[in-house]
């Protein structure tokens, strides 16, 4: 099985934001072992960039044009998006959408490049949201929307705090560099 994530940039970006898409690299091996840990999933996990524009391979900018670059790539493999446009519809309570084997967010940009709590914060905690609702749907857990969105709440409104990992995808206390959902409460 392979989890491919495609970090999806302006053509004008390109070449801009090699520290961002590092860390999406980064990102791709701890959710590796994340995966592994929290839903008993071995994934394959590839990066790649993927250019807006006129001269890139989507021209229209919406979701439909990414679940169609799903399609063509073939729909056996997870594709995750990591957009710089927002889904055009969505159930989720964050700027993120989900279908079967898919999943896109809204990838926030950074004031500065190397800003990696500001990445942690905004798009990891995005990225383990989708991921939650997919491979919830996977397993056959039947309440994978409801759950997920109650569990989000209590992190924004009643101080459950984000797992912390360090940079060798470790549990720590220290200063972050991954933080996901507390996956805990749901029973596989
Ligand atoms: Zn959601």
């Amino acid at each position: 099985m392979l989890l491919h994530f495609i970090f999806v940039i302006k053509e004008e970006d390109y070449g801009k934001r090699n520290e961002e898409f590092q860390y999406v690299i980064h990102m791709g091996n701890f959710y590796k072992k994340w995966i592994k840990e929290k839903f008993s999933k071995d994934y394959d996990v590839k990066c790649d960039e993927m250019i807006t524009g006129h001269r890139g391979l989507l021209e229209r900018l919406d979701t439909n044009a990414l679940l169609r670059d799903h399609r063509q790539r073939g729909e056996d493999t997870f594709h995750f998006y990591l957009s710089h446009f927002r889904p055009f519809w969505t159930d989720c309570t964050c700027e993120g959408y989900f279908a079967q084997n898919f999943a896109m967010i809204h990838w926030q940009k950074p004031k500065t490049t190397d800003d990696v709590m500001f990445l942690a914060e905004k798009n990891c905690t995005t990225v383990s949201h989708e991921l939650s609702h997919e491979l919830l749907r996977q397993a056959g857990y039947k309440k994978f929307k409801e759950d997920v969105h109650d569990v989000w709440t209590r992190h924004f409104y009643a101080n459950l705090p984000f797992e912390q990992y360090g940079e060798n995808f470790e549990k720590t206390n220290d200063k972050p560099m991954f933080l996901t959902m507390d996956v805990s409460s749901f029973r596989l």
